[in-house]
């Protein structure tokens, strides 16, 4: 019988819920099981394409296009396997399928009600996303916190499904446990409201993963027991890590894979982390620093600098630099202080390597270019992704083929020389204003050419990728681009839409029209992070060289 778990949070977001159920999940499965994981949203939107990467974080491409939650990013790194549009729901979605059905007549003139009907949605899709997955453990992320009218009718589906199959289903709540500078307790309140507020919904937490600065101790651990109704060894310590990939391993060492399991009568059918702990100990061993500068223009909210709007790219980065043993020093960039101050662009010098990964509308974009033709000119490597690859063919044009009003028509239609346009089967319906899910999304084929960057990287002629764009090269352009340097290295299988730009004679200058971010693992970093890399290891490596026989000495990393 298939088993699910349900992870829902307590007392606030963003403490590493996802993070938990990845890491449960990467466990499990080294007990020998099949594991899947769904992602429920709780907001309208139908999709997290519509949403402001600010607000909401990156936006995770699934192979069958769907624009996902990050989440579902962690849960394919962290299983290493791909994660399918039916194992990502919203309220939005589940409503739109409810008010579809009830159109149809699929309720046969019943009168269709918020409950049960919505539960019941919600629960058919986590039975079809066990199905597709065939699944032994299917783990239901809950998004947002108890006690949030939005999530009510998913805790109600949890409920109902706990109801018909109680051996089957189990609760993991993770609740953060706060210490306030004054006292310097660590406080356990919060969580024991939390869990009321659970158990109102008629749910009780089998386990109680107790997220903190620090690791639990016994009184803390006794109180949540005692106050939340779950016996002591049931709670797990989770204390913060500086890496996410040292979860799975923090919570085996409270044993709480084996817990799992043992709730559900079921034993381990073997045992193996030792890849996933390999992994871990080349994060400690990678000490010696590659410095990559990321322009980007999602990063900056209020006071804060998030990096979550480019979550799958930094990672990529991360898994690329760690399986050769360098330590990722990951630097973000303003395009518009290029702009205002163009001298500062300078500072890319500094860097073994630039990326300008994905991104959208005019602002910034000048300053992005201002940074591509700098790392261009100065043997710099450079990783475009797919915003990344159009604008350093808009660069291109503009200067080394010439055409100085060289554009994209996404920023500036009435360009003579759009090198980027729209693709023509989007035309329409970016004129209907229907942008919603209207992009070249999900995974397409691409052929490599021989002798390129590309071809070696990937080491195979045929590769797939993941796209999310409306934009694409502008065939009218190519031969003269491929005149003045450019190579196209990657195009479909029919030639038509070009994927991969590069340049010769420079030690790493790529672009790619689509995001292979979403592909890399950390047991499988992605062969161009992995040659991005490389190249720029290579940099530091003779900027190192370069400063000791100036000095004559050896210069300080
Ligand atoms: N804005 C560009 C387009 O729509 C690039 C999108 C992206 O970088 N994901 O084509």
């Amino acid at each position: 019988m298939p088993k699910f778990i349900f992870v829902i949070g307590g007392v606030m977001s963003g403490v590493g819920k996802g993070a938990a159920v990845a890491s449960i999940g990467r466990i499990l499965q080294g007990y020998g099981y099949r594991v899947t994981a769904v992602k429920i949203d709780p907001y309208v939107n139908v999709d997290a394409g519509t949403m402001n990467p600010i607000e909401h974080g990156e936006v995770f491409v699934t192979e069958d296009g769907d624009e996902t939650d990050q989440d579902i990013g962690n849960y394919e790194r962290f299983l290493n396997e791909n994660i399918y549009s039916v194992n990502y729901m919203t309220t939005g979605r589940v409503y739109q399928t409810v008010i579809e059905k009830e159109r149809n007549l699929e309720y046969g003139g019943r009168c269709v009600e918020v409950v049960p009907h919505v539960p019941e949605e919600v629960i058919r899709r986590i039975r079809e996303a066990q199905r597709h997955a065939k699944s032994d453990f299917t783990i239901v992320e809950v998004g947002g916190t108890v006690g949030e009218y939005q999530n009510v009718l998913f805790l109600e589906a949890a409920r109902m499904m706990h109801l018909s199959r109680p051996k089957d289903v189990l609760f993991v709540l993770v609740s953060y446990l706060p210490i306030p500078k004054n006292t310097g307790e660590m406080k356990t309140k919060p969580t024991q409201y939390a869990v009321r507020t659970v158990n109102s919904a008629g749910i009780q937490p089998d386990f109680i993963l107790a997220r903190a600065e620090c690791p639990l101790d016994g009184p803390r651990r006794r109180k949540l027991s005692v106050f939340c109704n779950v016996s002591d060894g049931d709670v797990i310590s989770a204390p913060d890590v500086d890496s996410i990939y040292k979860v799975p391993i923090n919570f085996e060492e409270e044993g709480f894979g084996r817990k799992i399991l043992k709730k559900f009568g079921l034993r381990p059918k073997h045992r193996d982390l030792a890849d996933w702990r390999k992994f871990v100990e080349s994060i400690d061993e990678s000490e010696k620093p590659v410095r990559i500068a990321m322009v980007g223009k999602y990063f900056a909210t209020g006071e804060f600098t998030l990096s979550d709007s480019y979550l799958s790219v930094i990672e990529a980065v991360k898994h690329a630099a760690w399986a050769q043993k360098r330590k990722p020093v990951i630097e973000w960039l303003s395009a518009e202080e290029f702009e205002t101050d163009p001298k500062s662009v300078q500072k890319l010098a500094g860097y073994d390597g630039l990326v300008i990964p994905g991104g959208f509308g005019g602002r910034g974009i000048e300053g992005k270019m201002r940074a591509i033709r700098f790392v261009r000119e100065n043997g710099i490597p450079y990783l475009g992704l797919c915003y990344g690859m159009q604008l350093a063919t808009v660069e291109f044009a503009r200067n080394v083929l010439g055409l100085k009003d060289a554009n994209t028509e996404e920023v500036y239609k009435e360009s003579p020389h759009l090198v980027i346009h729209t693709m023509p089967e989007q035309e329409s319906l970016i004129r209907e204003k229907r942008y919603g899910g209207s992009m070249r999304l999900g995974a397409y084929p691409c052929v490599l050419s021989a002798g390129t960057n590309a071809r070696r990287a990937y080491g195979t002629k045929e590769i797939s990728e993941r796209h999310r764009h409306r934009y694409e090269f502008n065939n009218d352009y190519r031969e003269d681009l491929k005149k003045a340097g450019l190579v196209i290295s990657g195009t479909s299988p029919d030639g038509n839409l070009v994927e991969i730009v590069e340049i010769k004679d420079h030690p790493f200058f790529v672009g790619t029209q689509f995001h292979p971010e979403f592909k890399s693992r950390p047991l499988v970093p992605h062969p161009l992070f992995m040659a991005f890399i490389r190249a720029a290891a290579k940099v530091d490596s003779s900027r190192t060289k370069l400063r000791r026989s100036s000095k004559g000495k050896p210069a300080v990393e």
